[in-house]
């Protein structure tokens, strides 16, 4: 069934959409949205998710998450919660696949080293980097930058942003400054990433060996489902109990959402994506479930992103990107052709900045643009002692 006749009204379609930058004509044998999704599959900054770090180390083990499978099970999750609730599935993955396009190497660690480097600069956010890489820095069309893609994909991306910032972004940081809500598919597309996000990491955490199972013995969304699993099946232990309990996790989290939405959208009477945008959040859990998942996350900070093995990579981290950057904005002729004529001033919007943060934000695209390695590699062509090449 095309996407138009299984959508609610209130729903984005291609035909309610605030369309393109750049005008297009209409693609042939799909959607507009899906030509999104598929221009975010062929781009240059989605191959390099496979080797972003999610919360371990690239390296560290073949089996942990990257920002790629993170990506993935994100536009799982998001795709099957738009089907349920009839909104723009299309639409929802395209945002899933592209929401962390603009991540640094080395997860949050490289996103805050990289901010602490651009504070003079207007700082540097990963959701507003993303929104710049399918904006202006993906090179591969002759008649624009960026990926050219719909207004609604653009605005699911661009999940916050300060208020300072949005003034300056035209249309998508509008919704800012008017204080109106995004599409119901960039809200439930956030949330997605969210249940993704929490369940991956106590799985991996487990993995690790950095959390051990009887830690969660407290979380009681954790618990309750593994209580269950073992109920069910009473000889059930090891991987196969974590996975049968966070499978079990995720089945609650998506059940509840939706639920708890579909309550909310009726209640709100909302026909069109234009009373959407003038109602409050329409998608969340219930209050029972919120404040389970946030015991959850209060769980994950405490015992694995605080971890010391952790913080040994993320401090680790923070010294590569901090050096890099340094060296990069101390010397513009250290950079690759193509940023030092950004770093000149010939990036895109720089008309509006002063020289010296047109070249701080030139070495944040190159930077924000590395994979965990490559950034390790550069550190050491830079840093490295004993070896010159
Ligand atoms: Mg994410």
């Amino acid at each position: 069934m095309a996407v138009a006749d299984r959508c609610a009204s209130y729903a984005v379609l291609d035909s309610t959409s605030a369309g393109r930058r750049f005008p297009e004509p209409p693609p042939k044998a799909r959607s507009e949205f899906q030509r999104d999704r598929d221009r975010i599959i062929h781009s240059t900054a989605f191959r390099r998710l496979e080797y972003k770090t999610q919360v371990f180390v690239n390296h560290e083990g073949d089996l942990f998450r990257t920002r790629l499978t993170h990506s993935i099970e994100v536009a799982q999750i998001a795709r099957s919660v738009a089907r349920a609730l009839q909104l723009n599935d299309d639409l929802a993955e395209a945002i899933a696949l592209a929401h962390d396009l603009g991540h640094t190497p080395f997860g949050h660690a490289g996103q805050e080293a990289l901010d602490a480097c651009m504070r003079a600069h207007g700082g540097f956010e990963h959701n507003l980097q993303s929104l710049r890489t399918v904006d202006m820095l993906e090179e591969r069309y002759g008649a624009f930058d960026g990926l050219n893609l719909m207004f609604e994909t653009r605005e699911g991306i661009l999940k916050h942003c300060p208020l300072a910032i949005a003034r300056t972004l035209g249309d998508v940081g509008r919704r800012f400054t008017e204080d109106r809500r995004p599409s119901l598919e960039a809200q439930l597309t956030n949330l997605a990433d969210e249940i993704a996000y929490n369940n991956h990491d106590v799985d991996d955490g487990l993995r690790s060996g950095l959390i051990d199972p009887s830690m969660l013995d407290g979380v009681s969304l954790y618990a309750r489902h593994a209580a269950a699993a073992q109920k069910e099946y009473p000889a059930i232990s090891g991987r196969r109990l974590v996975h049968e309990t966070i499978g079990r996790m995720i089945g609650a989290l998506v059940e509840d959402l939706l639920a708890e939405s579909g309550r909310r959208i009726a209640a709100a009477a909302v026909a069109t994506l234009e009373d959407v945008r003038a109602a409050p959040p329409l998608i969340g859990f219930s209050s029972a479930m919120q404040a389970e998942n946030r015991e959850l996350k209060t769980f994950l900070r405490e015992n694995l992103y605080r971890h010391y093995q952790v913080l040994r990579m993320t401090n680790k981290a923070r010294r590569i990107i901090g050096e890099l950057f340094e060296a990069f904005t101390g010397d513009p002729r250290l950079l690759p052709p193509q940023y030092q004529q950004m770093a000149d001033g010939e990036a895109p919007g720089a008309e509006n900045a002063g020289a010296e943060a047109v070249r701080a934000r030139a070495v944040a695209d190159y930077i924000a643009g590395m994979t965990d390695r490559y950034a390790m590699k550069e550190h050491r062509r830079l840093f490295g002692v004993g070896e010159i090449d």
